[in-house]
């Protein structure tokens, strides 16, 4: 059986390389972008797998590589994409691959004779901030990339084109924050850290769990069907055991070389909103299927340290010196909040702060996870839960037309012409409150959490202040972390600058 995956030189890819290929009638095509590291990993497991792995040299944004890679294949693996932090400094690398790249892949699918099972990674990203306001949240929910994010954007106009698209066995799997093996390397080269909250709720899931979960989809679709699995959307999420705050992980991070965040970070250095991340209110429904969780956070971090020893040597330096050496550079760099507050890039500061006037003490600053109410938040019930503007609670093949035109109206808008019970996946006429009309299925709108694609798909631009004056979905998760007189629009200039205007 052939089985075609792009992506597979990532951190959640590697895992899912060697977890598939532990299904010994798996041979794995693999579709090899020509950078080294890509290559070298590539060549490492054609010389432990032989003849059941097959290279192709190539890229997702070329449409007739994306065929050759599905051509035959059983299941498609689409985990191609380009994630932050290089996505914040390759703008057009992330938009042409994570977009262009899956209509490639997509459209490949279905020319290849569309009897393959695709499987499309998606993230997390595309519901944008939350806070202790909203710290749960499931499929549904409104999507809110954060602005400036083009990750998130990119994804969520990849995802949209995906579930609306001629396919014919698709799954979407919203991926969460992964911990991996090299992560805490790759997270001090970087401005990106500072974009993570201190309060913001995360749910996590490690690479090796994630692997798993995609080997053991293709062997209980090949025993069972797994029939009410596809044509779904899911969470990915590490559990109970997973879900944590931005403080934490970090603290869990830097507790390996004999600190805490209190010692090597200043409270005002990170955002205080503009990110994404919550805890899954319904990532068990993987977990109860599939059964693929065997790391917790604190799993994770033990084998780490067992694994990079060297780490430990890091304690034998005082904190001070550290948090000079390895921690304040960082800030310099033009991903971090404090370079753009230092070089008056006003829109960007305002998307990661608004208002808010941060102390540099900690014992200014109120963290979530020391609060008296925090086990409370942890332990999810349906008060937590955003309304979806109709009964969310209804199997698919309830659905009536009366939903949809609650739904609709519930988001500023309509839907137009006739619905038949329960026909969810067949597009319908919605139209925003703007006025534009687009095709969508009601999938796509009730379960999925899409919108108007003009208004709520950024490209360059992000209008959430306005879009949350009519539309009830978005506004109830917007106003957590943005205040009612805040009209701005968020936009990149032709030249990729970051900008907001006032509009009223
Ligand atoms: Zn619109």
């Amino acid at each position: 059986m052939i089985v075609a995956i792009t992506g597979a030189s990532g951190n959640m890819g590697k895992e899912t390389v060697k977890s598939l290929l532990e299904v010994p009638f798996v041979t794995l095509r693999m579709l090899v972008k020509r950078d080294k590291p890509s290559i070298k990993h590539a060549k490492a497991v054609k010389r432990e797998y032989g003849k059941r792995v097959e290279i192709l040299y190539g890229d997702v944004r070329n449409a007739e590589d994306c065929f050759a890679l599905v051509k035959d294949a059983a299941y498609v693996y689409h985990l191609a994409a380009v994630i932050p932090p290089l996505a914040d400094h390759e703008a057009e690398n992330a938009v042409t691959t994570n977009y262009d790249g899956t209509v490639n892949m997509v459209q490949a699918t279905v020319r290849a004779g569309n009897t393959a099972k695709f499987v499309h990674i998606s993230t997390v990203a595309v519901y944008g901030n939350r806070d202790e306001n909203h710290p749960w949240g499931r499929v549904g929910d409104p999507l809110i990339p954060s602005a400036f994010d083009l990750y998130a954007t990119s994804k969520l106009r990849a995802e949209r084109y995906l579930l609306d698209s001629d396919l014919a066995h698709w799954v979407v799997l919203r991926q969460t924050g992964v911990l991996y093996d090299n992560m805490l390397l790759a997270n001090i080269s970087d401005g990106l850290m500072f974009h993570t909250p201190w309060n913001v709720p995360i749910e996590w899931v490690t690479a090796k769990d994630s692997g798993i979960l995609m080997k053991n989809i293709l062997l209980q679709t090949e025993q069972t069907g797994e029939k009410d699995f596809w044509q779904g959307i899911y969470n990915i999420g590490g559990g109970a055991g997973c879900r944590q705050t931005g403080y934490e992980t970090f603290d869990d991070g830097f507790k390996l070389i004999g600190g805490s965040v209190k010692s090597f970070f200043d409270p005002d250095w990170n955002a205080v909103r503009n990110f994404h991340c919550f805890w899954f209110s319904d990532s068990d429904v993987l977990e109860e299927r599939f059964h693929f969780r065997t790391q917790t956070c604190e799993g994770f971090w033990t084998w780490f340290l067992e694994k990079h020893k060297t780490y430990r040597a890091g304690r034998a330096m005082p904190a001070p010196v550290l948090k000079r050496l390895v921690i304040a550079p960082l800030l310099k760099n033009d991903n971090a909040p404090a370079y753009w507050k230092k070089h008056g890039e006003e829109a960007r500061v305002f998307a990661a702060f608004g208002n808010a006037k941060l102390s540099n003490k900690w014992e200014d600053f109120s963290l979530l996870c020391e609060s008296d109410g925090y086990q409370k938040l942890k332990t999810h019930d349906v008060s937590f839960d955003l309304p979806h503007g109709y009964d969310d609670k209804k199997p698919l093949s309830e659905i009536t037309k009366e939903d949809l035109t609650a739904a609709a109206a519930f988001r500023g808008g309509s839907v137009q012409g006739k619905f038949e019970k329960g026909n969810v996946y067949d597009k319908v006429e919605w139209r925003c409150a703007e006025g534009h009309g687009f095709l969508s299925s009601p999938f796509t709108v009730l379960k999925g959490g899409h919108w108007c694609p003009v208004c709520s798909e950024p490209d360059r631009e992000w209008k959430f202040d306005l879009l949350s004056k009519t539309n009830k979905h978005i506004a109830a998760v917007w106003y957590d972390t943005h205040d009612r007189k805040e009209n701005k629009i968020y936009r990149f200039t032709k030249q990729g600058k970051a900008e907001t205007e006032e509009v009223e």
